[in-house]
């Protein structure tokens, strides 16, 4: 296997976990198989590989974040690269519902389904908390508290500022400076060596997926599936566009070089646990400089999902068909609303968007139960609108580092692995 570079190790570790996971589904109420197998064996290796890519998140954020931002030195700067790829990110995910809605509506998803005869599970709501709290809680108040329980943005906030604190001190702290940089590379190489272990990762959490979702719920809500997977396609062709357009960037070499956070993204169904190699790939294959990487992507992993807005926007057209409810052109627009803020409001993490789709719905005054129908393939879809979720951040701090010139050279070696 060591012959094989290591994203080429990752996606045979894919395959594999596909062919697995089918091989053992017909299996898997057998105790044996549900017990040591699939609960035991696979939960283990999937597991190891997440909690590990998450070790790294708040050491890797917060090091390069502090780095990055000592070493662009200009809070004008930052405030720039700030606004600008904040843009991106809620002009794409506006873009992202209304591809979501318009593909929902011209298929009439759900139509002629009677709801009585889907699968029901059980499902959570979002409390709607008040807008001044969620708010808040972005400000750190405990900045221990906020790497323990991994808050995004109070993280980010605390160490721009320690970076912005570092450039404006100068010389007086320059050892420290060094340090940063030096600690910087050390994470780097640590995610480096941590990803040898994402093709075990990988299989085992695909095959668990494979052989714990039911075959019998992914045919009868195949509608729902096919759909929501055609919006994302679509929306890839946005970002395509973007590369292009805006980047000049070819986006099959982008998706070739991309391939290996791809699968991170599409096995551990995490932005969150996703960050540290899309950082790492970002500045190793593409030359993204990191003092944009490192403040950009955790930002996008926390408020940019566009793949978690399209789910809510087809989901919503879904179960107003399934219940028969007619959807008028503010109930359209409130729901591009809604999803927009939900999709910020997702934690980067497994599950999250069904959770929050409970605002959409509410929105539009759809039944919550409909989400009791849709979470039966929650896990599947989850794993590609995280790809999309983490291959939109990728590609808005892209264009927004090619705007700022912060990209340098690669050589093709980079770009043969
Ligand atoms: N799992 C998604 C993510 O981490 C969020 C969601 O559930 O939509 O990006």
């Amino acid at each position: 296997m060591k012959k094989f570079g290591l994203t080429t190790r990752i996606m045979i570790g894919l395959a594999l976990g596909v062919v697995f996971g089918l091989i053992l589904s017909p299996f898997s109420q057998n105790p044996f198989v549900k017990d040591v197998v699939i609960d035991s064996i696979l939960a283990f290796f999937g597991g190891m590989f997440i909690n590990l890519m998450k070790v790294m998140i708040v050491p890797l954020v917060s090091i390069s974040l502090a780095m990055g931002a000592a070493s662009i030195g200009d809070v004008k700067k930052l405030r720039r690269i700030g606004t600008k790829v904040l843009g991106f990110y809620f002009a794409t995910t506006a873009i992202a519902v209304a591809i979501g809605l318009f593909v929902a509506k011209i298929t009439n998803v759900g139509k002629g389904m009677i709801h009585g005869n889907l699968p029901k599970g059980e499902y959570e709501i979002a409390q709607q908390s008040k807008l001044i709290d969620v708010l808040l809680d972005m400000i750190p108040k405990n900045i221990v508290n906020a790497m323990s329980e991994e808050k995004m943005l109070a993280i980010i906030i605390f160490f721009l500022l320690l970076g912005v604190a570092i450039t404006a001190l100068g010389d007086k702290v320059k050892n420290l400076k060094t340090l940063l940089e030096e600690a910087n590379e050390l994470v780097l190489k640590m995610v480096e060596l941590i990803m040898q272990v994402a093709p075990l990762g990988v299989f085992a959490l695909i095959s668990k997926v494979v052989a714990s979702t039911g075959i019998d719920v992914l045919v009868k809500l195949i509608g729902f599936v096919v759909v929501t997977l055609i919006a994302f396609v679509i929306h890839t062709g946005v970002y395509q566009i973007m590369l292009v357009g805006m980047a000049k960037m070819n986006p099959i070499k982008f998706f070739k070089n991309f391939l290996n956070v791809v699968s991170v993204a599409f096995s551990t169904s995490s932005s969150n646990a996703t960050i540290p190699v899309n950082i790492e790939t970002l500045s190793e294959k593409f030359g993204v400089s990191e003092e944009i990487s490192s403040f950009t992507i955790p930002l996008g992993a926390t408020v940019n999902m566009d793949g978690t807005a399209i789910m809510q926007g087809v989901a919503a057209v879904f179960i107003a068909n399934l219940y028969s409810i007619h959807l008028g052109p503010t109930q359209y627009i409130g729901i591009i609303l809604t999803a927009v803020l939900a999709s910020v409001g997702t934690a980067g993490v497994p599950g999250a968007g069904m959770l929050m789709l409970s605002l959409v719905l509410k929105q539009a005054g759809l039944p919550l139960e409909g989400i009791g129908v849709v979470i039966g393939v929650d896990r599947i879809l989850d794993m590609f609108r995280t790809v999309v979720n983490i291959t939109g951040d990728a590609v808005c701090t892209i264009v927004v580092a090619k705007s700022e010139n912060e990209i340098r050279e690669v050589n093709d070696k980079n770009f043969s692995d």
